[in-house]
């Protein structure tokens, strides 16, 4: 299996090398060559098995010669062993025809532990394997950057550089990147939004020079191993709603694109998926693209749902990709758009494919406590602020094909917005009651590509 970019100028690669490269040297996006499909049979034999199971069939067609099939096994794990549930990813009933998929059971309580965790444990067999060390750097809007710590703390093969927007992060979210002490991890209160620590990412990833002297690698939601770990989720979640002899809709509460593109590769691999509703906040980009077919920036504005506060939504370029019909050329054309011109539109026909496969709600900042409200009194179930903006545009979109609404994080990561809802204050899981105790370790600097840079010099062990 070989992985090609979404802008055809950076050479295909095996799977290892995308996983340990991220960004492609174009600037483009890595996507498999071909998408390995599964029977109708394959699907249902995963009734019955466990998370690991279904998540190392799933994946398996696509790591090529990586790992061996008992390594993988062992990798995926050690992946999940930290989690709070033994189901991984329970799914609970919200009202007649709607689930919630809960994903934030595992070591710093959002989904984006499904793929961190595993990409960690990917990192290290491969590195070690290679007797190489690498600089991770990752931008974030808070949920990764905590994964991404969480994952790698400890980890001999890498060093980890988090640029986080500084006071744009929940509390939570900032003293489970700030509170790891381990010599490896080193948490960067970026001065700027999350657009500018993304920015000032792939600035780095596009300043080959200094790529190649820190070994840098990356492991944002444009990393295509994260995509792929997501894709697992919507397999488990549709066969105990009855695939793969009962179609399943999925609403996503989306910002950067990733885990709602890893519902279209289940999708293209064979899973009867209806529809899938991208849900977003009043940082509505993907919304008005799919209501316009104009992709137009609009300045962030900092919401209750900070994990979603983007206008730059990377994976999309993906999707794009796919709906032009693999035109690198016409991806690479938009990308520079939007670059220097703040958007691009998307042609008829692409956006004809794009609404095959998807459809979009935003939530407004009162709709979305209004949810949190609604939802707790109706069923008792206390929804974190992205979760809510999901429940509340999947509600518009419930019909005769069972929804289910991803729940991306617990509540306890967002406790202002939940108390101010509810009235209730979210308890931590006892696991981590002790997080506002421990001492915080952060640097603060300039939204700059330079003094990053010197930064990072400075502080890796060569
Ligand atoms: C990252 C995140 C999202 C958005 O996911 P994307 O893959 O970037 O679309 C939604 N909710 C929470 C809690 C997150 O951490």
């Amino acid at each position: 299996m070989r992985y090609v970019s979404t802008r055809g100028q950076a050479p295909a690669l095996s799977f290892e090398e995308a996983m340990l490269t991220g960004l492609a040297r174009d600037g483009g996006l890595y996507l498999p060559e071909t998408i390995p499909a599964l029977t109708p049979e394959q699907i249902a034999a995963f009734a019955g098995m466990s998370y690991e199971e279904v998540a190392y069939h799933v994946m398996r067609p696509f790591i090529g010669d990586a790992f061996g099939d008992k390594e993988f096994q062992a990798i995926i794990a050690r992946a999940y062993a930290p989690f709070g549930h033994p189901a991984r990813a329970p799914l609970k009933q919200l009202a007649p025809n709607h689930f919630l998929l809960e994903l934030f059971h595992g070591p710093t309580l959002a989904f984006k532990d499904f793929a961190m965790q595993l990409i960690g444990q990917m990192f290290q067999v491969a590195l070690s394997r290679r007797g190489a060390r690498v600089t991770i750097v990752g931008a974030t809007s808070g949920d990764t950057g905590s994964a991404a710590i969480e994952a790698f703390r400890g980890l001999d093969a890498a060093d980890v550089f988090i640029l986080f927007p500084e006071g744009r992060v929940s509390e939570v979210q900032r003293r489970q990147m700030t509170t790891p002490d381990a010599p490896n991890i080193h948490a960067l209160a970026v001065k700027g939004d999350f657009d500018d620590c993304q920015a000032r990412l792939k600035d780095m990833f596009n300043d080959h020079a200094f790529r190649d002297e820190v070994r840098l690698a990356g492991v944002n939601s444009i990393n295509w191993a994260r995509v792929l770990a997501q894709v697992v989720y919507y397999f488990t979640a549709a066969v105990s709603l009855g695939a793969p002899h009962r179609p399943v809709s999925f609403t996503v509460p989306t910002g950067n694109f990733g885990d709602i593109f890893a519902g279209y590769i289940a999708k293209r691999m064979g899973l009867p998926v209806a529809d899938l509703v991208i849900a977003t906040n009043q940082n509505d980009i993907l919304h008005r693209t799919f209501i316009s077919g104009a992709h137009v920036k609009e300045g962030v504005r900092p919401s209750i749902s900070p994990s979603m506060d983007i206008q730059v939504s990377s994976n999309f370029e993906r999707a794009l990709y796919y709906a032009y019909g693999g035109d690198a050329a016409a991806i690479a054309q938009q990308m520079t758009a939007l670059k220097d011109e703040g958007g691009f539109s998307v042609s008829q026909g692409a956006m004809h494919v794009l609404r095959e496969t998807f459809s979009s709600g935003r939530a407004s900042e009162e709709e979305t406590s209004a949810t949190i409200k609604a939802t707790h009194a109706a069923t008792g179930e206390v929804l974190c602020p992205h979760s809510a903006v999901g429940v509340k545009v999947a509600s518009e979109h419930v019909g005769p094909v069972p929804m289910v609404t991803l729940a991306t994080a617990h509540p306890a990561k967002f406790p202002d917005a939940v108390e101010a809802a509810t009235g209730i204050r979210p308890p931590l899981p006892n696991r981590m009651s002790d997080l506002y105790e421990r001492a915080e370790r952060q640097t603060p600097v300039e939204n700059d590509l330079g003094a990053l840079q010197s930064l990072i010099r400075e502080r890796i062990q060569r």
